[in-house]
Protein backbone atom coordinates (compact mmCIF):
# COMPACT_ATOMS: atom_id res chain seq x y z
CA UNK A 1 0.00 0.00 0.00
CA UNK A 2 2.97 2.06 1.19
CA UNK A 3 4.72 1.86 -2.15
CA UNK A 4 1.31 2.51 -4.66
CA UNK A 5 0.48 5.97 -2.58
CA UNK A 6 2.78 7.66 -4.82
CA UNK A 7 0.89 6.10 -7.94
CA UNK A 8 -2.62 6.28 -5.96
CA UNK A 9 -2.42 9.65 -4.14
CA UNK A 10 -6.13 9.73 -3.58
CA UNK A 11 -5.97 6.45 -1.92
CA UNK A 12 -7.97 5.91 1.41
CA UNK A 13 -5.90 3.87 4.62
CA UNK A 14 -8.89 1.34 5.17
CA UNK A 15 -9.99 1.06 1.34
CA UNK A 16 -10.02 -2.50 -0.08
CA UNK A 17 -7.06 -2.94 -1.83
CA UNK A 18 -6.15 -5.92 -4.49
CA UNK A 19 -3.11 -5.76 -6.43
CA UNK A 20 -2.40 -7.57 -9.95
CA UNK A 21 1.04 -8.41 -10.89
CA UNK A 22 1.50 -9.24 -14.60
CA UNK A 23 4.89 -10.25 -15.67
CA UNK A 24 6.27 -11.15 -19.01
CA UNK A 25 7.73 -14.76 -19.09
CA UNK A 26 8.97 -14.74 -22.36
CA UNK A 27 12.63 -14.02 -21.61
CA UNK A 28 12.31 -16.68 -19.41
CA UNK A 29 11.23 -19.10 -21.58
CA UNK A 30 13.83 -18.26 -24.34
CA UNK A 31 16.59 -18.32 -21.56
CA UNK A 32 15.17 -21.95 -20.55
CA UNK A 33 14.86 -22.88 -24.46
CA UNK A 34 18.47 -21.59 -24.96
CA UNK A 35 19.73 -23.35 -22.17
CA UNK A 36 18.13 -26.69 -23.09
CA UNK A 37 19.54 -26.22 -26.60
CA UNK A 38 22.57 -25.86 -25.10
CA UNK A 39 22.44 -29.13 -22.86
CA UNK A 40 21.46 -31.04 -25.83
CA UNK A 41 24.34 -29.85 -28.38
CA UNK A 42 27.34 -29.97 -25.46
CA UNK A 43 25.90 -33.71 -24.82
CA UNK A 44 25.98 -35.00 -27.96
CA UNK A 45 29.25 -33.61 -28.85
CA UNK A 46 30.63 -34.94 -25.89
CA UNK A 47 30.00 -38.75 -26.37
CA UNK A 48 32.07 -39.20 -29.71
CA UNK A 49 35.68 -37.86 -27.74
CA UNK A 50 34.42 -39.99 -24.32
CA UNK A 51 33.99 -42.97 -26.18
CA UNK A 52 37.58 -43.04 -27.66
CA UNK A 53 38.88 -42.68 -24.25
CA UNK A 54 37.25 -45.27 -22.96
CA UNK A 55 37.98 -47.34 -25.71
CA UNK A 56 41.40 -46.57 -25.37
CA UNK A 57 41.96 -47.05 -21.50
CA UNK A 58 40.22 -50.87 -22.04
CA UNK A 59 42.50 -51.59 -25.09
CA UNK A 60 44.97 -50.96 -22.84
CA UNK A 61 43.81 -53.16 -20.12
CA UNK A 62 42.37 -56.07 -22.39
CA UNK A 63 45.54 -56.36 -24.38
CA UNK A 64 48.31 -56.17 -21.03
CA UNK A 65 46.37 -59.09 -19.57
CA UNK A 66 46.29 -60.86 -23.11
CA UNK A 67 50.37 -60.58 -22.80
CA UNK A 68 50.66 -58.19 -25.03
CA UNK A 69 53.32 -55.66 -24.32
CA UNK A 70 54.67 -56.01 -21.12
CA UNK A 71 53.06 -56.05 -18.20
CA UNK A 72 52.02 -53.16 -16.11
CA UNK A 73 53.01 -51.75 -13.11
CA UNK A 74 49.86 -51.63 -10.18
CA UNK A 75 49.48 -48.09 -10.84
CA UNK A 76 49.76 -48.52 -13.75
CA UNK A 77 46.62 -50.61 -13.65
CA UNK A 78 45.14 -48.04 -11.08
CA UNK A 79 45.19 -45.40 -12.97
CA UNK A 80 43.66 -46.68 -15.88
CA UNK A 81 40.77 -48.53 -14.16
CA UNK A 82 40.14 -44.98 -12.77
CA UNK A 83 40.13 -43.44 -16.51
CA UNK A 84 37.62 -46.52 -17.44
CA UNK A 85 35.04 -45.78 -14.36
CA UNK A 86 35.18 -42.12 -14.81
CA UNK A 87 34.24 -42.24 -18.55
CA UNK A 88 31.92 -44.60 -17.76
CA UNK A 89 29.84 -42.53 -15.05
CA UNK A 90 30.64 -39.66 -17.25
CA UNK A 91 28.92 -41.84 -19.97
CA UNK A 92 25.53 -42.00 -17.75
CA UNK A 93 25.79 -38.65 -17.11
CA UNK A 94 25.74 -37.60 -20.62
CA UNK A 95 22.95 -40.47 -21.54
CA UNK A 96 21.01 -38.95 -18.51
CA UNK A 97 21.35 -34.75 -20.30
CA UNK A 98 20.19 -36.41 -23.92
CA UNK A 99 17.55 -38.43 -22.24
CA UNK A 100 15.85 -35.07 -20.65
CA UNK A 101 16.50 -33.10 -24.13
CA UNK A 102 14.37 -35.71 -25.67
CA UNK A 103 12.23 -35.86 -22.75
CA UNK A 104 11.51 -32.05 -23.81
CA UNK A 105 10.95 -32.76 -27.11
CA UNK A 106 8.64 -35.08 -26.85
CA UNK A 107 10.77 -37.42 -28.00
CA UNK A 108 12.21 -40.22 -25.44
CA UNK A 109 10.32 -43.46 -26.61
CA UNK A 110 9.07 -46.64 -23.79
CA UNK A 111 9.17 -49.68 -25.00
CA UNK A 112 6.80 -51.27 -22.49
CA UNK A 113 6.71 -55.26 -22.78
CA UNK A 114 5.66 -58.20 -19.37
CA UNK A 115 8.85 -58.92 -17.50
CA UNK A 116 9.67 -60.18 -14.20
CA UNK A 117 10.27 -57.10 -12.05
CA UNK A 118 11.78 -59.04 -9.25
CA UNK A 119 14.08 -60.69 -11.39
CA UNK A 120 14.93 -57.78 -12.73
CA UNK A 121 15.47 -56.22 -9.36
CA UNK A 122 17.74 -59.17 -8.34
CA UNK A 123 19.73 -57.91 -11.61
CA UNK A 124 19.90 -55.20 -10.57
CA UNK A 125 21.03 -55.40 -7.63
CA UNK A 126 23.92 -58.02 -8.15
CA UNK A 127 25.36 -55.49 -10.78
CA UNK A 128 25.24 -52.12 -8.33
CA UNK A 129 27.37 -54.64 -5.52
CA UNK A 130 30.09 -54.83 -7.89
CA UNK A 131 30.67 -50.93 -8.38
CA UNK A 132 30.73 -50.54 -4.49
CA UNK A 133 33.17 -52.28 -1.80
CA UNK A 134 31.92 -49.86 1.05
CA UNK A 135 28.85 -51.48 1.08
CA UNK A 136 26.56 -54.27 1.16
CA UNK A 137 23.40 -54.45 -0.94
CA UNK A 138 20.19 -56.32 1.53
CA UNK A 139 17.60 -57.45 -0.84
CA UNK A 140 14.43 -58.58 0.89
CA UNK A 141 11.42 -60.01 -1.59
CA UNK A 142 7.98 -61.54 -1.13
CA UNK A 143 7.46 -63.02 -4.03
CA UNK A 144 9.36 -65.38 -6.50
CA UNK A 145 8.65 -63.33 -9.42
CA UNK A 146 5.85 -60.85 -10.04
CA UNK A 147 5.19 -60.18 -14.04
CA UNK A 148 4.28 -56.56 -14.55
CA UNK A 149 3.80 -54.43 -17.68
CA UNK A 150 6.34 -51.88 -18.10
CA UNK A 151 9.87 -50.64 -20.16
CA UNK A 152 12.49 -52.85 -18.75
CA UNK A 153 15.68 -50.71 -19.36
CA UNK A 154 13.74 -47.81 -17.71
CA UNK A 155 12.75 -49.27 -14.66
CA UNK A 156 16.68 -50.40 -14.71
CA UNK A 157 17.64 -46.62 -15.40
CA UNK A 158 15.64 -45.78 -12.26
CA UNK A 159 16.67 -48.19 -9.67
CA UNK A 160 20.18 -47.80 -10.76
CA UNK A 161 19.55 -44.23 -10.14
CA UNK A 162 18.12 -44.76 -6.77
CA UNK A 163 20.65 -47.75 -5.50
CA UNK A 164 23.84 -45.22 -6.70
CA UNK A 165 22.47 -42.06 -4.78
CA UNK A 166 21.91 -44.42 -1.81
CA UNK A 167 25.27 -45.57 -2.06
CA UNK A 168 26.34 -41.92 -2.11
CA UNK A 169 24.64 -40.40 0.42
CA UNK A 170 25.07 -43.11 3.29
CA UNK A 171 29.04 -41.87 3.14
CA UNK A 172 30.71 -44.18 6.06
CA UNK A 173 27.45 -46.55 6.48
CA UNK A 174 27.93 -50.08 5.40
CA UNK A 175 24.03 -51.51 4.43
CA UNK A 176 21.71 -49.80 1.75
CA UNK A 177 18.27 -52.07 1.59
CA UNK A 178 16.15 -52.85 -1.45
CA UNK A 179 12.38 -54.55 -1.17
CA UNK A 180 10.48 -55.49 -4.04
CA UNK A 181 6.77 -56.23 -2.73
CA UNK A 182 3.47 -56.58 -4.13
CA UNK A 183 1.70 -53.65 -3.13
CA UNK A 184 -1.63 -53.82 -1.00
CA UNK A 185 -3.07 -53.24 -4.37
CA UNK A 186 -1.99 -56.77 -5.06
CA UNK A 187 -1.40 -55.19 -8.42
CA UNK A 188 0.94 -52.77 -8.33
CA UNK A 189 4.96 -53.32 -8.02
CA UNK A 190 6.72 -51.75 -5.01
CA UNK A 191 10.34 -51.39 -4.97
CA UNK A 192 11.70 -49.07 -1.91
CA UNK A 193 15.59 -48.33 -1.43
CA UNK A 194 16.45 -47.21 2.10
CA UNK A 195 19.83 -45.88 3.34
CA UNK A 196 21.17 -44.62 6.76
CA UNK A 197 22.84 -41.88 5.47
CA UNK A 198 23.05 -37.80 5.52
CA UNK A 199 19.47 -37.27 4.93
CA UNK A 200 17.26 -34.72 3.00
CA UNK A 201 16.53 -31.22 5.44
CA UNK A 202 12.79 -30.93 5.43
CA UNK A 203 13.10 -27.70 3.78
CA UNK A 204 14.11 -28.83 0.86
CA UNK A 205 11.54 -31.95 0.50
CA UNK A 206 9.36 -30.45 -2.25
CA UNK A 207 12.39 -29.11 -4.61
CA UNK A 208 14.22 -32.43 -4.85
CA UNK A 209 12.67 -34.03 -7.77
CA UNK A 210 13.24 -30.81 -9.69
CA UNK A 211 15.67 -30.21 -11.97
CA UNK A 212 19.52 -29.26 -11.00
CA UNK A 213 18.10 -28.89 -7.06
CA UNK A 214 20.80 -30.48 -4.84
CA UNK A 215 19.99 -30.87 -0.79
CA UNK A 216 22.62 -28.01 1.18
CA UNK A 217 23.99 -31.11 2.97
CA UNK A 218 24.95 -32.66 0.21
CA UNK A 219 26.98 -29.83 -1.27
CA UNK A 220 28.57 -29.35 2.58
CA UNK A 221 29.35 -32.97 2.58
CA UNK A 222 31.35 -32.85 -1.04
CA UNK A 223 29.41 -34.99 -2.89
CA UNK A 224 29.06 -34.53 -6.37
CA UNK A 225 26.09 -34.70 -8.59
CA UNK A 226 24.20 -32.96 -10.83
CA UNK A 227 20.65 -32.42 -9.56
CA UNK A 228 19.02 -34.54 -12.88
CA UNK A 229 18.76 -37.90 -11.55
CA UNK A 230 15.95 -37.86 -9.36
CA UNK A 231 14.17 -35.44 -11.97
CA UNK A 232 14.16 -37.67 -14.64
CA UNK A 233 13.54 -40.82 -12.44
CA UNK A 234 10.09 -39.07 -11.80
CA UNK A 235 9.13 -38.22 -15.30
CA UNK A 236 10.42 -41.92 -15.97
CA UNK A 237 8.30 -43.52 -13.10
CA UNK A 238 5.30 -41.42 -14.02
CA UNK A 239 5.12 -41.88 -17.59
CA UNK A 240 4.97 -45.14 -17.21
CA UNK A 241 1.98 -44.51 -14.63
CA UNK A 242 4.00 -44.92 -11.83
CA UNK A 243 4.30 -43.02 -8.62
CA UNK A 244 8.09 -42.20 -6.70
CA UNK A 245 8.15 -40.26 -3.19
CA UNK A 246 10.58 -40.74 -0.41
CA UNK A 247 10.71 -40.71 3.36
CA UNK A 248 14.00 -39.02 5.13
CA UNK A 249 15.50 -37.43 8.24
CA UNK A 250 18.53 -35.66 8.31
CA UNK A 251 21.51 -37.36 9.64
CA UNK A 252 19.79 -40.50 9.37
CA UNK A 253 18.67 -41.46 5.96
CA UNK A 254 15.89 -41.72 3.35
CA UNK A 255 13.93 -44.49 2.12
CA UNK A 256 12.74 -43.67 -1.68
CA UNK A 257 9.48 -45.75 -3.11
CA UNK A 258 8.62 -46.26 -6.82
CA UNK A 259 4.82 -48.02 -7.67
CA UNK A 260 4.88 -49.41 -11.14
CA UNK A 261 1.31 -50.66 -12.49
CA UNK A 262 0.62 -54.12 -13.42
CA UNK A 263 -0.51 -52.86 -16.60
CA UNK A 264 1.39 -50.11 -18.34
CA UNK A 265 -0.61 -47.19 -19.89
CA UNK A 266 1.68 -46.98 -22.61
CA UNK A 267 1.12 -50.51 -23.78
P1 LIG B 1 22.43 -35.67 -7.77
O1 LIG B 1 22.60 -36.83 -6.85
O2 LIG B 1 23.15 -35.80 -9.07
O3 LIG B 1 22.71 -34.37 -7.09
P2 LIG B 1 19.56 -36.28 -7.89
O4 LIG B 1 18.55 -35.65 -8.78
O5 LIG B 1 19.73 -37.75 -7.97
O6 LIG B 1 20.91 -35.52 -8.21
O7 LIG B 1 19.18 -35.90 -6.40
C1 LIG B 1 18.82 -34.55 -6.10
C2 LIG B 1 19.24 -34.22 -4.68
O8 LIG B 1 18.45 -34.98 -3.76
C3 LIG B 1 20.68 -34.60 -4.35
O9 LIG B 1 21.59 -33.59 -4.75
C4 LIG B 1 20.62 -34.78 -2.85
O10 LIG B 1 20.69 -33.52 -2.21
C5 LIG B 1 19.22 -35.35 -2.63
N1 LIG B 1 19.23 -36.83 -2.52
C6 LIG B 1 18.88 -37.72 -3.47
N2 LIG B 1 18.95 -38.97 -3.00
C7 LIG B 1 19.36 -38.87 -1.72
C8 LIG B 1 19.60 -39.82 -0.67
N3 LIG B 1 19.47 -41.14 -0.86
N4 LIG B 1 20.00 -39.33 0.53
C9 LIG B 1 20.12 -38.01 0.73
N5 LIG B 1 19.92 -37.07 -0.20
C10 LIG B 1 19.54 -37.49 -1.41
Amino acid sequence: RENLQHLLPDLKEDEPLAVISIQDVSILKEADRVKDEFIAIAAHELRTPLAILSGFAQTLLVQTARGHGPPLEDWQHEALDGIEQSSSRMAELIADLLDITRLQAGQLKFRPEAFDVVALVERVVKRMQMTTTTHQLQLQKNAESMVIDADPRRVEQILTNMIANAIKYSPGQKSVSIRVTKDESDYDALIAVQDYGIGIPENQWSRVFSRFERGDNARAYGIGGTGLGLYLCQELVERQGGRIWFTSTEGKGSTFYISLPGKSPLS
